[in-house]
């Protein structure tokens, strides 16, 4: 006679659509009971899509009957609507931040976390209450950039109070792990630190927390979705094509996630001379309008390269709080309200978990608060 375990060690070989885990990792294995020589098991999955549940479900029952186990399998999926869902889940492990906005990139070093720093820094200058959540494990470089790479969160029983900067809240993936420590970490740890950074930190109650994901489609896009109700995501890519076909990846994962796409960051589009003052089209111009057609999303900004960005990153002094003259100053502003706005779409359409948003006073950073 068969064991839970055998059973779900059976589970354990079936891979969630499109993803590189398996649904026991994932933890969409919610039940398993053994009764008359037959397994019944309950899955939970995150996507509201019918085909990734009735693939989760034929192959779970085809891993279990080669095992030689007879067996029902029931598939769960989120009971929103798809087109009205942020993300896929109604869960929300930070229930008193608004809105969550997920900046990602296919590849590394495109400048994902200098567009975090400087578009949360201009929202805040509009007045609303923002934070940034630095998950990038591989580079949790935002206490850098904000300056505050010597402030300690300060711990209250068991929660991390976020550490403040011209501002805006921040806490960092970087504060809980020694230096070098990213080469180790494995998916099921990333995860469980995403969950922490939301769970255990004492956010305020953020009109948006940006989230500083860590380059490419995994662990932590997953987890975070499941976590909180993404409201939308935002795509960094520099022009090159390299880089634009790894952007498509990050699209792809916000399609999957279910997670509307505000629009298209397209950093380092040209090159500003810091002695002229002229902006050169090094990449030609427009590398990234295919893309943002192929994937009905808008291009929100074109960012130069300009040496105030880079000196203002490594000293802690962003352009959108000490450059007010820059160009990218004005065009990261400019994208900080078009994400802004749909924000306010979005929530006005109804997205997200609504159970814990209701209507807030006009002025505030959208339509929807706790
Ligand atoms: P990512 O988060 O994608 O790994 P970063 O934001 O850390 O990338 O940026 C990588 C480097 O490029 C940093 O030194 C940053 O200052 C620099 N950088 C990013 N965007 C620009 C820009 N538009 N102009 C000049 N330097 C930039």
């Amino acid at each position: 006679m068969f064991k839970q375990d055998d059973v779900k060690k059976l589970l354990s070989s079936v891979k969630y659509p499109e993803f590189e885990k398996d649904i026991v990792t994932f933890g969409f294995v919610k039940n398993i009971e053994i009764k008359d020589k037959k397994a019944f098991v309950d899955i939970s999955i995150v996507s509201a899509n019918p085909n990734i549940a009735k693939k989760v479900q034929e192959d779970a029952s085809n891993a279990l009957n080669k095992g030689g186990i007879s067996a029902e399998v029931r598939v769960e999926q989120p009971k929103i609507p798809e087109q009205k869902s942020n993300s896929q889940s109604n869960k929300n492990i930070a229930s008193n931040i608004k809105n969550f906005v997920m900046v990602s990139s296919g590849k590394g070093g495109v400048g994902k976390s200098t567009t975090t720093v400087n578009l949360a820094l201009c929202l805040s200058k509009q007045g609303k209450k923002v934070g940034i959540l630095d998950a990038d494990i591989y580079g949790p470089n935002i206490p850098r950039m904000l300056g505050i790479t010597d402030s300690k969160p300060i711990i209250l029983g068991e929660k991390l109070k976020p550490i403040t900067a011209y501002g805006i809240e921040m806490m960092s993936m970087g504060v809980l792990m020694t230096e070098g420590q990213s080469l180790i970490w494995r998916g099921a740890m990333i995860m469980r630190a995403v969950e922490q950074l939301l769970r255990d930190v004492l956010w305020s109650d953020l009109d948006v927390l940006f989230i500083d994901m860590p380059p490419g489609t995994g662990d932590a896009q997953l987890t975070l979705a499941q976590s909180v109700p993404v409201t939308c995501g935002v795509c960094v890519t520099t022009p090159q094509t390299v880089a634009l076909d790894d952007a498509k990846r990050s699209l792809d994962m916000f399609r999957k996630l279910h997670i509307p796409v505000a629009g298209i960051i397209e950093n380092m589009s040209g090159f500003i001379c810091s002695d002229c003052g002229k902006e050169y089209e090094i990449f030609g111009k427009n590398s990234a309008k295919e893309l943002a057609e192929e994937y009905n999303a808008p291009i929100l900004a074109n960012i130069p390269i300009e040496l105030c960005i880079r000196e203002g990153s490594d000293e802690g002094k962003p352009v959108a709080i000490f450059n007010e003259e820059a160009i990218s100053f004005k065009r990261y502003a400019d994208a900080a309200n078009k994400i802004l706005q749909t924000i306010e779409q979005i929530n006005k359409n109804g997205g997200g978990d609504n159970s814990k948003i209701q209507p807030t006073s006009t002025n505030s950073a959208c339509s929807a608060k706790k």
